[in-house]
């Protein structure tokens, strides 16, 4: 805490995985010994600078960049790029240090870092959007590239966003490599892709279902969030036969008990750029409610929380047990407060973790990096069968290692536990660097 003061995000991202780790360490005290835990913590390297932008009037606004290189034992740095008013070091802190597991565990060969700007895309034209884009990528060209660091997206950064930071890489660069992920099919992108984490979660949390018993099959899903994962989780476990009852976005939620119409969801988030709100509008039979934590009053089997970080708090974790839900799946980033993850794990839910859960966004990315370097593409079903193939390896491979360390069942622990593994023994194998 002495040496990241005001990091609450990244304090509770490290407890939450030296918690765990325990067991490991105290069967194999070199990790102490060696130094892998006291660098593991901390980044390769932190960038920050500034972004000055013109908006459509004239005016001249600087925002803050970041790029925070985390680790690259196992691989070049990937992670996403997040814009958005509340992101702060902090903020790329913890969720660079959750990439570096959650990249292991893919089984793929990809370190860790994430990056963003305290940038709103929100209201902004596609010009100011552009100018934007291009004054970060002004910067932030001199340390990425394909061998090196692979940003993608995340909040606020979409296929437009991808497109306007690749074009101006490229121009400076004058090189057309996978230097991002998320680009449009016409310029090198996946197939997959942007369905990628919200049908990948969906992928774990079946196999996390089946395994005990259950299924989507009949379930009464809420999903919060209205933005890339939340969507294609919707389409995803409406296919494995649940229904999707409600969905948000940071003003509010509706609940539609007859299923969510996703097609008109995506006309108004994806096409229009508009709010959730005007759901109702054609569908007048469903309800709207400001404020998006009341998503979790409303009575289901299955939770996917898909938003944003710390969105789930205890309040809501005990209205979800209360009213029988019986797995909670995490497809943000940290969307669980602890004392929520620890209420729902104490009750008896299923309960899957983030770096696990979500992970089909950054493994389809590395295939994406793949197809890149061998100026191939592959189709939907090629790649749509990697990710399953991934996230069922990687279910098995948390769930054997929370039962390997003595914690059968907590795929917390096992998530750690199997992402810190490879990382920790690259570390070790390269002595001290
Ligand atoms: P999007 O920007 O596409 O969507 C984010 C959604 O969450 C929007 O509906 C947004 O509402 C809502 N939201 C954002 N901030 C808040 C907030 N403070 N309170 C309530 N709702 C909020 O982002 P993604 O879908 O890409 O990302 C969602 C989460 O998933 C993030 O935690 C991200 O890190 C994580 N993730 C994403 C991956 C990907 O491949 N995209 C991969 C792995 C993890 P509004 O429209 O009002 O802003």
């Amino acid at each position: 805490v002495r040496r990241n003061p005001a990091e609450p995000e990244f304090h509770q991202a490290v407890q939450e995985v030296l918690a765990s780790l325990v067991p490991v360490v105290e069967a194999k005290p070199e990790y102490i010994k060696e130094g892998v835990m006291d660098c593991l913590v901390e980044p390769e390297r932190i960038i920050k600078f500034r972004v000055p932008w013109e908006d459509d009037q004239g005016n001249i606004h600087v925002n803050r960049g970041f790029r925070v290189q985390f680790n690259s034992a196992i691989g070049p740095y990937k992670g996403g790029l997040r814009f958005h008013p509340s992101v702060y070091e902090g903020i790329i802190k913890f969720l660079g240090f959750e990439q570096v597991f959650k990249n292991s565990l893919t089984g793929l060969p990809i370190g860790g870092g994430k990056g963003g700007s305290d940038f709103d895309p929100k209201g902004k034209s596609d010009a100011e959007v552009m100018r934007f884009c291009q004054s970060f990528m002004t910067e932030l060209f001199k340390y990425i590239g394909p061998d090196t660091d692979v940003p993608a997206g995340d909040i606020g950064v979409g296929g437009r966003e991808i497109g306007y930071l690749f074009g101006q890489y490229k121009r400076l660069r004058n090189e057309f490599t996978g230097v991002l992920t998320g680009k449009g099919l016409s310029y090198g992108g996946s197939l997959a892709r942007t369905e990628a984490t919200g049908y990948g979660l969906c992928y774990f949390t079946d196999n996390m279902l089946k395994a005990a018993g259950r299924s989507f099959e009949g379930a009464t899903v809420v999903i919060s969030g209205s933005g890339n994962v939340a969507i294609y989780a919707c389409e995803k476990a409406t296919a494995l036969g649940a229904k999707v009852v409600a969905m948000s976005d940071s003003n509010g939620f509706i609940h539609d008990p007859n299923g969510i119409d996703l097609a008109l969801v995506k006309q108004i988030k994806e096409v229009e750029r508009k709010r959730i709100r005007e759901y109702v509008t054609v569908h007048p039979e469903a309800e709207y409610h400001e404020g998006c934590s009341g998503v979790w009053q409303i009575p289901c089997d299955i939770a996917l929380p898909c938003a944003t970080q710390n969105e789930l708090d205890l309040e809501s974790a005990k209205a979800l047990i209360k009213n029988g839900c019986f797995a909670v799946a995490e497809g943000a980033n940290m969307p669980c407060t602890p004392e929520a993850v620890e209420a729902i794990q104490g009750a008896g839910l299923l309960f899957a973790p983030a770096k696990a859960a979500n992970a089909g966004g950054v493994a389809t990315s590395a295939l994406e990096m793949s197809q890149n370097s061998m100026r191939m593409s592959w189709s939907f079903e090629e790649v749509d069968s990697h990710l399953k193939k991934i996230m069922t390896d990687l279910y098995h491979n948390a769930s054997n290692a929370a039962a390997q360390y003595g914690k059968p069942g907590d795929l917390v622990a096992g998530a750690n536990i199997a992402g810190f593994l490879k990382v920790a023994d690259a570390m070790l194998a390269y002595g001290l660097v």
